[in-house]
């Protein structure tokens, strides 16, 4: 049944990567009922979100509890708008290099163990999706949702005025591991849509493309290259967002600096947002997209959201012309650190640690990654100016974000976005948006609601 849904799934993948075309994919301008929508996070989520909404008409006030939007988990990423690359975390592998990981202090994944019920949980849950089945029934769903993200993307960089240092660079991801790169080849070989997009390099094309690898002569067994993949800097695209929200005939209010202390419920659905100094706000809507922070909002409301903090730090290293930085984004998919050139800087970004909620920039991983960037790019980036950043990426056990009405309240939540938050923003709030003004979604989102997130409907 499973293999027969799957089989299934793979020909829609075939179906959707070949026929997925921007034109196809253009939020047209379309009219549901106008609502008072308070939507809580001012992340690149919420104002993508925002953005979907307020094209519908809406009147959309946005509440943060930074003083400026982009402020979380959204600030320092990698970067990276990763449209083919969107398998999940929750991998087959990764259970057998679990034990590797715990004994290097600077391996890549990191676990502290706590007195906490729902990190045991949400560990217990992304144990059970590391098998074949989920992880491709994961990748499934979210290529899909990230093509779509790219064509709203791109219909967003042709519409309107938006500086966030966007590129169409491509990536390169480099394995260190004969097994490894091999198995990316196969893949590519059994999925022919990939093949127009992908290409398998030896480690002399690979340094024939991205010179600044040179010092990892020896050491790479390959590379896939894409040409057509992107990045850009996430904080500004959440400040060129919220320049572009406050212009125009409907306007969206920001409330930034405010934190939502609770949810005003009365039969079954949201009247208002309590704000700090107890001002409430009276809401038709209310829309939940609050990173790491939504679980909190959602406490007693009778729904759960399976996320839990999966830390992660990044360097942004300044660029001198001496610097022999990489051109293209590069992956390095052992050691699972992505670099993306954005501007005058390099960023470089990984561990995945499941500490709890704790951002605390730890001088150990910072030194790690630094260690990493210059062993892969050379010891410029010792003199180089360094701002480093942590973050809490909201990460649901199989890797799929959550995009759904809690109940048949008033609330709906874009939650869940883990490690693909700037890859797949657009197409969650469109999905969103459409869903909020009960139209045909553009692109199947089962798999993106609540009721998906049960692991045992998951192994069903
Ligand atoms: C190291 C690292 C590298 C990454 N690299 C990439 C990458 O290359 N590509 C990619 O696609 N993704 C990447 N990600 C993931 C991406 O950054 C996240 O998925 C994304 O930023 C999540 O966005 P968000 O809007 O949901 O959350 P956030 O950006 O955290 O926004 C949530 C907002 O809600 C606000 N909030 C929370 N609770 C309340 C409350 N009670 N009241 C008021 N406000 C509240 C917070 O202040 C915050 O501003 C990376 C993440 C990390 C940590």
């Amino acid at each position: 049944m499973i293999r027969k849904a799957l089989a299934v799934r793979k020909g829609y993948i075939s179906a959707v990567s070949s026929s997925f075309t921007d034109a196809d994919h253009r939020l047209p301008e379309r009219k549901s009922r106008i609502m008072n929508i308070t939507l809580i996070g001012a992340g690149i989520v919420g104002l993508a979100s925002a953005w979907a909404l307020r094209r519908d008409g809406h009147a959309v006030t946005v509440i943060d509890a930074a003083q400026e939007v982009g402020a979380g988990t959204s600030h320092a990423n990698g970067g990276q708008l990763s449209y083919r690359y969107i398998a999940p975390l929750a991998d087959p592998d990764v259970l057998a290099k679990i034990p590797g990981w715990m004994l290097r202090r600077d391996a890549p994944v990191r676990f502290r163990p706590r007195f906490d019920p729902e990190q045991w949980r949400w560990l217990l849950d992304f144990l059970k999706a590391c098998n074949g089945h989920d992880k491709l029934r994961s990748v499934a769903s979210l290529l899909p949702l990230s093509l779509y993200s790219r064509a709203l993307v791109h219909q967003l960089v042709a519409e309107e005025e938006v500086e966030f240092d966007y590129q169409r660079n491509g990536k390169l991801v480099i394995y260190r591991d004969a097994k490894g790169f091999e198995s990316a080849r196969r893949l590519l070989e059994r999925t022919p849509e990939l093949a127009n997009e992908q290409h398998a390099l030896d480690e002399s094309a690979c340094l024939a493309l991205e010179p600044a690898l040179e010092r990892l002569r020896g050491a790479i067994r390959g590379g896939i290259h894409t040409p057509a993949e992107e990045a850009g800097d996430c904080h500004k695209l959440c400040l060129a967002l919220e320049r572009l929200l406050r212009k125009g005939a409907n306007p969206v209010r920001f409330e930034l600096g405010r934190q939502v202390r609770g949810l005003h419920w009365s039969e079954g659905r949201i009247r208002a947002v309590r704000l700090d100094g107890d001002e409430a706000l009276e809401t038709d809507l209310c829309v939940i997209a609050a990173g790491v922070g939504s679980v909190d909002l959602l406490r007693g409301s009778g729904h759960v959201v399976p996320i839990y903090p999966v830390k992660g730090y990044s360097l942004s290293i300044a660029l001198t012309p001496q610097s022999r930085a990489p051109a293209m984004s590069v992956t390095d998919f052992e050691r699972k650190v992505v670099y993306a050139r954005l501007g005058p800087s390099l960023r470089v970004a990984g561990m995945a640690d499941i500490v709890g909620a704790d951002e605390t920039i730890r001088a150990d991983r910072i030194a790690t990654l630094t260690a990493e960037a210059r062993a892969s790019f050379g010891d410029w980036i010792d003199g180089a100016a360094i701002t480093p950043w942590s973050g809490l990426r909201p990460a649901t056990p199989s890797g799929r974000p959550i995009i759904d009405r809690a109940g048949d309240s008033n609330l709906w939540l874009n939650v869940g976005h883990g490690a693909l938050g700037f890859t797949l923003a657009a197409g969650c709030a469109g999905l969103l948006a459409d869903r909020i003004a009960g139209r045909e979604p553009a692109i199947p989102d089962a798999d993106f609601r609540l009721s998906s997130t049960d692991p045992e409907r998951t192994h069903a």
